[in-house]
């Protein structure tokens, strides 16, 4: 790689200036540094130097801060408003997007492996890593990716809010330019008219661009989802059965493969509005999707949902289900531009030889496999190339092929804990099963090897929790609530259940819970823009918590 420009780096939230920005430094050849906006100021400040980028651009919000980054020269700020450019430190100037539009530059046509992103990934757990993607890894990734979506073009409206120094939405965003669908930019708290952000009354940015393409990872879904449920339970008796039985009818037709048109235009057309009324497919990746979120896209939205696997290491692309692929939990076969194979981890007890379809650790390649981490050689062992030249990534996630050539994800490597009486216990496997408790929003199971039980951190459904106390006589704030002991013994008693419903080994279901009262953001550092679950700083932050229930207190 033979790279003669400076990087620049981007900072900021999802907007069109970031799309602009990306689009100016390819064509004239400068990598783009990407950051995502809850990263922290000591990762952030890590990556630039790490790269030694001279250009920053930003909204003025960052710009306040005062960056002390030693290389860095210019600084550019998208917001429309005047900003003062005293106060910095010598040597540094700052510049509004506007003026460098004026000055422009020629365009320098970028070779295939010249480098196009240096994307910063928090992952869940460790410092950030920097994953060098070159433009034939976009071309690459964003081919494959495209051809999962019919009639992909200019009749297209594609609603962006999710963060855009995520792999999913940067690809996705590139695309619809290169297709040349229009984009509407929203964020999470306008996107629908019940949006924290939206006056009681006026209309969110759904509502207004109606859009035909959406993202969205799980979170988002399950959110929507449990929203619409439990208005559905504040009507009337006879209307919540009509919807009920509406539900039903049209989630068994779906299961044949067929549609419900009188439900959809009597039942779902309302629920269908809320997201402007002319979705034509959704998009999910980032996250396993519930079986139970995606039927109910289905049933309410009248649209498929399109399930991806990939990774910021393989440029986001790896799978996507088809249109007419009416199966749940499942990720897809392999995109046009890559390979998957399984490979044996034996003591995870996942093999080729597992019945009734082989499982194994998931292996990426072809020309979407980026070409490694920035300056990061002891983790660049998971990149490998083949006899042919081929590059693959290890991807650290279990995955089990069915006889028709699609892919669903089993387990994760990273997650598993070995208990100090040798059982294995998936974290991720206990949370996705543990999720589908009516009490439970969000969960975080927890063991360490020094341990022979699982413990967990919830955050509670406030209204199901409320309810039940109401029934119990307990009158408390919701902190009060949180600490409650018959409230933690009550989640304790639904986690039971439903684990063993679900069969869940006896050693896989935590035995004793805290409930957080706040629910866990992105801005609480807790969880990452695409909401998952950061491990390391959830253990840091219920640390206390963590040596009271090991310690038996
Ligand atoms: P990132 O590079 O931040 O996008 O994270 C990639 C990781 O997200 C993968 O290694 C998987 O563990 C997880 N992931 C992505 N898509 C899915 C999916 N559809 N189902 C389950 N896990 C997923």
């Amino acid at each position: 790689m033979d790279q003669p420009k400076s990087s620049i780096a981007i900072f900021c939230e999802t907007r069109a200036e970031w799309m602009i920005t990306a689009q100016a430094c390819f064509r004239r050849n400068f990598p783009l540094v990407t950051f995502y906006a809850t990263l922290g100021e000591e990762a952030i400040a890590f990556g630039l130097n790490e790269t030694g980028v001279t250009h920053l651009v930003t909204s003025v919000e960052l710009l306040e801060t005062k960056l002390k980054i030693p290389k860095l020269k210019h600084v550019i700020y998208v917001d429309q408003k005047k900003v003062s450019t005293e106060g910095y430190p010598a040597g540094l100037s700052i510049h509004s997007m506007q003026a460098v539009q004026e000055l422009g530059a020629a365009v320098v046509k970028p070779q295939p492996s010249d480098l196009a992103v240096v994307m910063y990934t928090s992952g869940s757990t460790g410092r950030p890593k920097g994953v060098m993607i070159v433009h034939s890894n976009l071309i690459a990734g964003m081919t494959g990716q495209c051809e999962r979506i019919p009639g992909l073009g200019p009749d297209d409206t594609y609603i962006a809010y999710l963060p855009l120094a995520h792999v999913l939405e940067m690809t996705a965003e590139i695309s619809c330019v290169t297709y040349g669908c229009r984009i509407g930019y929203s964020s999470p708290q306008t996107l629908s008219d019940q949006s924290t952000k939206i006056k009681k009354g006026s209309k969110g940015d759904s509502s207004v661009l109606r859009p035909t393409l959406m993202a969205a990872v799980p979170e988002i879904m399950d959110r929507i989802n449990k929203n619409v449920m439990s208005k559905v339970q504040e009507m009337s008796f006879i209307q919540k059965k009509l919807f009920t039985l509406g539900y039903n009818y049209k989630l068994e037709q779906i299961r044949r493969g067929y549609d419900a048109p009188l439900c959809n235009a009597l039942l779902f057309r309302k629920v269908k509005k809320l997201l402007g009324g002319r979705v034509r497919m959704m998009l999910s990746g980032g996250a396993p999707l519930s079986a139970a979120t995606q039927r109910f896209m289905n049933v309410c939205f009248c649209c498929p949902v399109g399930q991806g696997y990939g990774l910021t290491e393989t440029c986001g692309a790896g799978t996507i289900t088809e249109v007419a692929d009416i199966s749940t939990g499942r990720v897809g076969a392999p995109l046009l531009c890559c390979e998957i194979r399984l490979r044996d981890w034996a003591e995870g007890g996942y093999t080729s030889k597992d019945k009734p379809n082989p499982r194994g650790e998931i292996l990426i390649g072809g020309p979407n496999v980026t070409m490694g981490y920035y300056r990061n050689d002891s983790n660049n062992q998971d990149f490998f190339a083949d006899e042919n030249g081929q590059r693959w990534f290890c991807t650290g996630d279990v995955g089990e092929i069915y006889p028709d050539g699609c892919l669903q994800i089993v387990d994760r490597k990273k997650d598993l804990v070995k208990l100090q009486a040798g059982e294995y216990v998936s974290l991720g496997k206990v949370e996705s099963a543990l999720k589908n408790c009516a009490l439970i929003d969000n969960i975080c199971a927890y063991a360490n090897s020094e341990q022979n039980y699982v413990i967990s951190f919830v955050v509670p459904n406030q209204k199901k929790l409320t309810e039940l106390a109401k029934q119990r006589g307990i009158v408390a704030t919701w902190e009060e609530l949180c600490t409650h002991p018959d409230m933690e013994r009550e989640v304790l008693r639904e986690i039971k259940e439903v684990a063993s419903s679900i069969k869940l080994q006896r050693f896989e279901i935590p035995v004793k819970v805290v409930l957080s009262p706040e629910p866990w953001t992105p801005e609480t550092g807790l969880v990452t823009d695409a909401f998952k679950l950061k491990r390391k700083e959830l253990k840091n932050h219920y640390l206390h918590h963590i040596e009271r229930m090991y310690g038996g207190k």
